[in-house]
């Protein structure tokens, strides 16, 4: 038997229309995750930038930190083959990365990374993780929203535990909070704090 949710979005509707009335999909996916069923599974959610990924030295390095507020972007463009040699050396080896890479084999997982979309494919594709579920939207902040969207196009239910691990997860908490109380489930939002020389550290925003 299909266990339906019990999300009763009606009753605190106004915190939903302040999260995301303006979003074209608004009325379908209220409705939609309504509908979806609710599983005792734990779904990672990673960013990949600064969170798996150390861009420290990518940032510095010459040909890119003088040109960072100029032509950054066609610069990466036309030094791609650059870019996609040298992604490995950028991939961070710390103790804490691979903890949650840990995290991120050891259940069912998405990358959820914000920019363009072909440099992000180019990075996560030279780091051993092309083979997990990926989704890359334009604006970090978007990332809760684009959660909500993958549960109800990909995933088709509801995880009882979703851990999200962001190095700027602190700009997302509030959105976080309000998707966990619009899903009725547990949403655990950590702040990642890379440090290559150093095991790094992380923060638990919500407890
Ligand atoms: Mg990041």
């Amino acid at each position: 038997m299909q266990v339906v949710s019990n999300v009763d979005w009606t009753k605190d509707k106004s915190i939903y229309d302040n999260f995301f009335k303006w979003h074209p999909r608004y009325n379908e996916l209220l409705m939609k995750v309504q509908k979806l069923e609710v599983r005792d599974i734990t779904l990672v959610v990673s960013d990949f930038d600064d969170t798996l990924y150390w861009r420290y030295e990518q940032l510095q390095s010459v040909l890119l930190a003088a040109n960072r507020w100029k032509d950054w972007n066609i610069l990466i463009e036309e030094k791609l083959w650059w870019y996609k040699i040298c992604a490995d050396r950028f991939f961070d080896s710390s103790k804490l990365v691979w903890k949650i890479v840990e995290k991120i084999r050891n259940n069912i997982s998405l990358i959820l990374s914000a920019w363009i979309e072909e440099y992000q494919n180019y990075k996560i594709e030279n780091v051993w993780l092309d083979d997990l579920p990926r989704v890359i939207v334009g604006n970090h902040l978007d990332k809760p929203l684009a959660l909500l969207e993958y549960l109800i196009d990909e995933l088709w239910f509801i995880p009882s535990k979703i851990e999200f691990y962001d190095d700027r997860a602190e700009e997302l908490l509030d959105d976080f909070k309000k998707l966990s109380s619009l899903l009725n489930n547990k949403i655990s939002v950590f702040k990642v704090m890379l440090d290559k020389m150093k095991f790094g550290s992380m923060e638990e925003l919500t407890y």
